[in-house]
């Protein structure tokens, strides 16, 4: 994707989706519904989930990730 395609979807989908968000938009719907799941779920530590998450391509922070968890972020569902 070049710089200008990725800016373009930062301005589609960057108010609508966080980081957490989007990069489960790119998995495959099982497997973002698993993460999904263990995200909230309080038997996976989130530095866990978010190395799991890593390996398959995010690279963002933990911070972003306890604030999606927690639904303080600005995803719509
Ligand atoms: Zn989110």
């Amino acid at each position: 994707m070049g710089i200008r395609d990725e800016l373009e979807a930062e301005l589609k989908f960057g108010a609508e989706r966080c980081k957490v968000g989007r990069f489960l938009d790119t998995l495959d719907p099982k497997d973002a519904e698993e993460i999904q799941a263990a995200l909230v779920s309080k038997n996976y530590p989130l530095e866990a989930v978010r190395r799991v998450m890593i390996k398959r391509g995010f690279d963002g922070g933990i911070t972003i990730c306890h604030r999606h968890a927690k639904k303080d972020c600005c995803c719509v569902d």
